[in-house]
Order: structure tokens, then C-alpha cells, then sequence
């Protein structure tokens, strides 16, 4: 079976072409093609209208990249999925119009599939994490989500903005590019001094808008290594903390980190700690498939179809603030 897949939830447009075939007993996977195109703002944070105007510019070039890295042409795909929340809805509709194109034009199934879950199958695809509690550090999410009875369950989250949008806020305010994330982290490791900030978990929750507008008040007054280093420090424990006591409440043995701030080897090594103490596995996917991509869109896809679901036009309208636990899951 061979899926295209469509990520176009926010920043980047990406198209991944996965395909699973029986060999033997066994079953072998490959991603025949990823293909990405990411928009950079050149001020401020993502523009939801010249985000979505760079995903329409970029898809036929996309497409027809991703047919040749593959070999094949897309007629020949088994399944067309598509992000189709939660996300900026002008850009999911970007994905949707393409996917939906596509699949009229060829007579191909169509799936539309969800952004977070697909983010933790491609993880556990990739690392062979079995049923992980998992981490997702996103620039617009943050959560905790276990799969327990038939469905994926949010055991924290954050209460207001994502791990990466803090980041990325706070790379502005010093004077940094988006994605802020790898510009924080390239000063953080530049010094091991930390001033005290707030400490923000809440429950099973946490929330970070406070902690960035009292490290951004300091801005200036402290050296923008010590800002990055506190910051990250604080930030990355709380979600550790929170992962921690989620996977003691779920009696979980293995975790799994993943979304754009998964790339962060300062967070990998508080994870990888916590699980050695715990006597837990941490699992990590290849850094290529934590940020967005078509691929794991396409993997999402593929075991959604091999269930035997699809998605009717009439039912692949975006869904902006679609919830990874409010999904059917037919696929475990
Ligand atoms: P995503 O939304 O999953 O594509 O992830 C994008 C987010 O990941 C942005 O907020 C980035 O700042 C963040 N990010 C990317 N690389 C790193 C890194 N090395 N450390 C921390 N955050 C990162
Ligand atoms: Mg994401």
C-alpha cells in the first residue's frame, strides 16, 4: 500500500509518500519521498495569509519533486491524506483543496487525518516505541497524550500558548529570527548560568504566556545567553515534571518526545534522565520527522486506510481546533 500525505497545518508545506508492503511474514516500510517547503516570516510570527499564499505557491513544484524522489506518479498512490486539523484554518485549507483535487481527479481515497496523532505515529513507526506515553512540543501545541481503551486521552497540556510559540515570542523579543526554538537553544548552550524564573505547572497542566513576558521584561538587562539558558531550564523541567507524573499515573515504561521542539537536545537529555530513573525507555524519532512534515501525514494515512477508514468530501472540511482526543481510533 503506498500513501501521499499533505502537512499544511501552519509554517510549512510538506508532501511525504510512504508505502508498506508484505514481504514474507513481515511487513517492510519506506518513505519513498519528503518533500518540504517552509515559510519564513520576515518579521513578527506566521501570517496566516501569506502562510497559506506560500502553500499554494509551493505545490505543484512540491508534488511534482516528491513524484520523482519516489519513481512513481500519484495516480498510483493508494491513499490521499491530508492534515486536516488542528491548525491555521487558512492553511489547512490550503492542504485540504490539493488533497481533495487530487483524490476527484484520480479516483483515490481520501483521509483526512490528525495533525497531533500523526506526529506520535510517525514516532512510534520510527523508533518502535510500543505504546508510549508521549510528549508533543509543538510551535502551536503542547500536550501529554497517552492511548488508553480504544482512544488517545490529553493527560496535561498547556493552558495557553505552545513550548515552540513561547520560544519563538521570546527569540523575537532578544532580536532573533523564527524559528526561534534552534536560536534559543545555540545560546543556552553558550553558558550555565541561570537567574530563577517563575515555575509554571499546574496540575497535570502548565502554561508558559507568564514565564515569557517575565524573562522578556529582562531583556536587555541580563546577557541573552543567561536569559536563554534560565529560560529553557525552567520551561523544559516543567514539561518533564508533567511527563513524568503522567507516566506514573498511567504506570507507563516507555515515553516519546516529538514536534518541532523534540529537535532540542537539552530537552532529549531531561528526558532520557527522567526515564533512566524511572527505569523507562525514551524513545526519540529522527530529528527530520519531530518538526511538520508530508510524511508523517502520509504514515497517518496509511494506517488509517489499512483500517479501512476514509474521509467523504463532504466531511474534509477543515477542522481548526480539532482535538487528538475526540478522534476515533480504528487503527490500533
Ligand atoms: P512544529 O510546529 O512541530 O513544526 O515545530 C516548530 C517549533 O519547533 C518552532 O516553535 C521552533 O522554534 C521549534 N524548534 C525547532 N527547533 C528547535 C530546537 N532546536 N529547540 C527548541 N525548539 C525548536
Ligand atoms: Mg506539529
Amino acid at each position: 500500500m503506498i500513501v501521499l500525505g499533505i502537512e499544511s497545518t501552519a509554517h510549512t508545506l510538506g508532501i511525504g509518500i510512504v508505502r508498506e508492503e508484505k514481504v514474507g511474514v513481515n511487513k517492510k516500510w519506506d518513505c519513498l519521498a519528503s518533500q518540504k517547503s517552509m515559510f519564513e516570516p520576515d518579521q513578527g510570527g506566521i501570517h496566516p495569509r501569506k502562510a497559506a499564499e506560500h502553500h499554494y505557491q509551493h505545490a505543484l513544484e512540491l508534488l511534482n519533486n516528491a513524484e520523482q524522489e519516489a519513481g512513481i506518479d500519484i495516480s498510483e498512490v493508494d491513499g490521499i491524506a491530508f492534515s486536516q486539523g488542528p491548525g491555521i484554518p487558512q492553511c489547512l485549507d490550503t492542504g485540504a483543496v490539493i488533497a481533495r483535487s487530487l483524490a476527484e481527479k484520480h479516483g483515490i481515497p481520501l483521509i483526512g487525518v490528525n495533525h497531533c496523532l500523526s506526529h506520535i505515529s510517525i514516532g512510534t513507526r520510527t523508533t518502535k516505541a510500543d505504546n508510549p506515553t508521549t510528549l508533543y512540543v509543538s510551535g502551536g501545541n503542547s500536550q501529554i497524550i497517552d492511548y488508553r481503551k480504544g482512544r488517545y486521552r490529553v493527560i496535561g497540556e498547556t493552558q495557553d500558548i505552545a513550548l515552540g510559540n513561547a520560544l519563538d515570542k521570546l527569540a523575537r523579543t532578544m532580536g532573533y529570527p523564527h524559528p526561534g526554538g534552534p536560536e534559543i537553544e545555540r545560546l543556552a548552550e553558550q553558558t550555565d548560568e541561570i537567574v530563577e524564573l517563575s515555575y509554571p505547572v499546574k496540575g497535570m497542566d502548565f502554561s508558559f504566556s507568564g514565564i515569557v513576558t517575565e524573562t522578556q521584561r529582562t531583556v536587555g538587562d541580563l546577557e541573552d545567553q543567561v536569559l536563554a539558558n534560565s529560560f529553557q531550564e525552567h520551561a523544559y523541567a516543567v514539561v518533564v515534571e508533567a511527563l513524568e507524573r503522567a507516566m506514573s499515573q498511567e504506570d507507563s515504561e516507555e515515553a516519546l518526545l516529538t514536534g518541532g521542539v523534540a529537535m532540542n537536545s537539552r530537552l532529549r537529555e531531561m528526558v532520557r534522565t527522567m526515564c533512566e530513573q524511572r527505569g523507562a525507555k525514551a524513545y526519540f524519532p529522527p530529528k527530520e520527522y519531530c518538526m511538520d512534515n508530508g510524511v508523517m501525514i502520509a504514515e497517518q494515512g496509511l494506517l488509517e486506510l489499512k483500517a479501512g477508514s476514509k474521509t467523504r468530501i463532504e466531511e474534509s472540511t477543515k477542522k481548526p481546533n480539532w482535538r487528538p482526543d475526540e478522534v476515533e481510533v480504528e487503527w490500533i
